[in-house]
């Protein structure tokens, strides 16, 4: 085994074909760039963001439907904080505060819940938003919902899954020679889930930890397997071979795949997950969304989710679109890809 000084040596040292490797976990996103990661790079390795960010896949369509809901008589939205600045096709949740919406932000669902039983004649509406790790979040609270007879509580679901926007990506020819999994989706859903796509299209996946050194390690083992259909474990001591058994029990028992509408990618089939029919008195209305409107007509989101471009290619980027005043999805979270290049520009 090599030596991390070894590992960077060579990475740094790289004179072969060039090779693009895409991470599509939003937290990893923030972590090459905290670490200056691209910097320790040949010029040689690319990376690229993908659509990783729950928040940055969200449809404009989504955000709108929340807003109408939060004015709705005796209704209040809820979500985590990120949401809040999102952009629909005019508005985000905060600038509906002021105009006779009610939007509350919360922390964990337990927030949720007692807000609930303090206004039992309140609706509140989850903003269900997020990956298979979330997922089982949700699937814990409907969990509680039923076992404590809550009935004023009701999700929005925009959930999704990771494996078929893989697919997507590497059926709309971006040209990608490796992935570096999300380690805490994996951790849910185990790194085997991986194998299928990593055999289809011949190359390698390796599931990676969140920490500088840990990135190292699996863009290194994407380097050494270019080629080859892989599944690497770089994250063994958190992530196994089938995943939480427990956490892919409980999303089964109250979610069902569904097609979903990405930010940037479209409609894909069985991307998301939608409440099964016998819960749907916990459903505030999630059928179906589709990219319908944009805030800023000259936002370049779409291509930066696919990595098509790097958000300084965007002609707002940086100038009308800053983290102050995001014009997209990607510039809003902390792991958007815009957000990322904008705060750690220099040690890119
Ligand atoms: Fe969209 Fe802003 Fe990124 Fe441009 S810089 S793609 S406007 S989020």
């Amino acid at each position: 085994m090599l030596s991390l000084d070894e590992i960077r040596k060579r990475l740094k040292e790289y004179d072969g074909i060039p090779v693009s490797f895409m991470e599509v976990c939003g937290t990893h996103t923030g972590e090459i760039a905290r670490n200056g990661i691209v910097s320790m790079l040949s010029p040689k390795i690319r990376l690229v963001s993908g659509p990783g960010c729950p928040v940055c896949v969200t449809v404009a369509s989504y955000i709108d439907r929340l807003l109408k809901l939060s004015c709705r008589e005796r209704t209040c939205v809820v979500s985590f904080g990120d949401l809040f600045r999102v952009k629909g096709s005019r508005l985000c949740l905060n600038d509906i505060r002021g105009r006779g919406g009610r939007a509350e932000m919360v922390y964990a669902p337990e927030n949720i819940i007692s807000l609930a039983e303090k206004e039992p004649e309140t609706e509140f509406i989850f903003a269900a938003v997020g990956f298979e790790t979330t997922a089982a979040v949700y699937a814990d609270l409907m969990e509680r919902l039923i076992a404590f007879k809550i009935r004023n509580i009701k999700l929005l679901t925009a959930l999704k899954v990771m494996p078929p926007a893989i697919q997507w990506v590497c059926e709309n020819g971006s040209g990608i020679d490796g992935f570096i999994a999300p380690g805490n989706v994996s951790v849910v859903t185990g790194s085997e889930i991986y194998r299928p796509l990593s055999e289809q299209f011949g190359i390698p996946f390796a599931v990676a930890g969140f920490s500088g050194e840990e990135l190292l390690i699996a863009v290194y083992s994407l380097l050494k397997s270019v080629g080859k259909p892989k599944v690497i474990n770089d994250y063994p001591y958190a992530v196994t071979e089938e995943g939480n058994r427990m956490a892919q029990k409980k999303i089964a028992a109250y979610f069902e795949p569904c097609a979903a509408a990405w930010r940037g990618l479209g409609m894909i089939a069985d991307s998301g997950l939608k409440l099964k029919r016998e819960y749907a008195c916990f459903d505030a209305g999630s059928e179906s969304l589709c990219e319908d409107a944009q805030y800023n007509p000259s936002c370049r989101c779409a291509e930066v989710l696919v990595g098509k471009i790097s958000p300084t290619q965007c002609p707002l980027f940086g100038t009308v679109c800053q983290p102050q005043n995001p014009q997209g999805a990607c510039m809003v979270s902390t792991e958007g890809s815009c957000h990322n290049w904008f705060v750690n520009r220099r040690k890119r």
